[in-house]
């Protein structure tokens, strides 16, 4: 089989080797379909603080091929698709009901979709392994992880305020995969979504996935007055941004800090606004064995159409020029086909 390995920044190499035999609880999964991802993105141009350089990619759907010892539910021939991670289910996160904080979450974390085969380690079979049915393709199934981050992230925001759990309206910022689909999501959830975006191409794609209104972020920093949202997620990744969602939040609203900064940055934000207007402010991460299951029944019910975010079906063996594109920011998401042959949609 083929593996993709990341060994340094922006060098990636393939590398032969027997596929392996699943151990005790784990599966063999043949690979059907992989996504690239903003992680992945970020790991290759500089590497990752919490994930090593070696066998690369972690968004995936495929086929059971081998099943380990004490495997319970999954038998060869399955079609399947999973999250790269599962919580620990014993530590004080765990226990305390914030899975997605688990301390040992990146301890056992199934690396390596850029790939023929990959192995899924016990305790991911044991509770992030979904049976795929067969009106979802693997390319839509393969979008359960990024999609459980957003899904993550609407259950933050609706645990905030317990009268009324969901915004009538909401802005984004940064239209990337991940703002799109908090679009898609908000579209589903019937709340009333502004993207704020840079690029005439992604405020075109915004409107054309159903976003209420598009805000030209240039125009935005001009303008005198702001319009207020009563929640804003913040998808860019920046400093001003971060600022910004503050500022576009109206009293009593949410601001949910979705996108991380590099560790130790500090931003300066109006204390004023968040004590007098009781402005919530938000933090998410990761998502819990609860959000993947929901994100797995709003896959397979079709309510979140993640299909125009895909860029372009690939073949596999042209994974170096895909981040070559995706570091020149070009296109979204591309999923990438190990199946020999012509790259088609699966
Ligand atoms: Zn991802
Ligand atoms: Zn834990």
């Amino acid at each position: 089989m083929r593996q993709a390995r990341l060994t340094a920044p922006k060098t990636i190499e393939w590398h032969d080797m027997p596929s392996p035999q699943p151990g005790p609880g784990e599966l063999l999964v043949r690979v059907r379909a992989a996504l690239t991802c903003g992680t992945d993105l970020k790991t290759y141009r500089r590497g990752h603080p919490k994930l090593q350089f070696g066998p690369f990619g972690h968004e995936a759907s495929g086929d059971v091929v081998a099943v380990g010892r004490d495997v319970k539910g999954f038998k060869p021939g399955d079609a399947v698709m999973w999250v790269q991670t599962a919580p620990c289910m014993q530590c004080d996160a765990c226990v305390s009901g914030s899975e997605n904080l688990c301390e040992r979450i990146f301890d056992e974390i199934a690396l390596g979709a850029y790939a023929d085969y990959i192995v899924l380690p016990r305790a991911i079979v044991r509770r992030n392994v979904f049976r795929k049915p067969v009106g979802l393709s693997y390319i839509e199934a393969a979008f359960l992880e990024p999609l459980s981050c957003v899904v993550h992230g609407w259950n933050v925001l609706r645990r905030a305020n317990a009268q009324r759990p969901l915004p009538p309206n909401v802005a984004i910022i940064g239209a990337g995969t991940i703002g799109m689909l908090h679009l898609l999501y908000a579209k589903h959830a019937g709340v009333r979504a502004t993207m704020i975006a840079r690029s005439a191409q992604r405020i075109e794609l915004a409107q054309a996935l159903g976003a209420h209104e598009t805000i030209d972020a240039r125009e935005l920093e001009k303008a005198a007055v702001w319009p207020r949202f009563a929640a804003v997620i913040e998808c860019a990744g920046m400093f001003e941004t971060w600022r910004q969602a503050l500022a576009l939040t109206r009293p009593g609203g949410r601001t949910l800090f979705f996108s991380g900064l590099p560790s130790g940055s500090e931003v300066p934000l109006d204390a004023t606004r968040i004590h007098y207007e009781e402005i919530a402010c938000l933090g998410a991460f990761h998502f819990t064995p609860d959000d993947v299951r929901e994100t797995r029944d709003l896959l397979v019910a079709g309510r979140i159409a993640v299909r125009p975010l895909v860029s372009a079906v690939v073949a596999l063996a042209n994974l170096s020029d895909v981040f070559e594109r995706l570091d020149r920011r070009q296109g979204y998401k591309y999923a990438l086909i190990p199946e020999p042959g012509a790259a088609e949609w699966v």
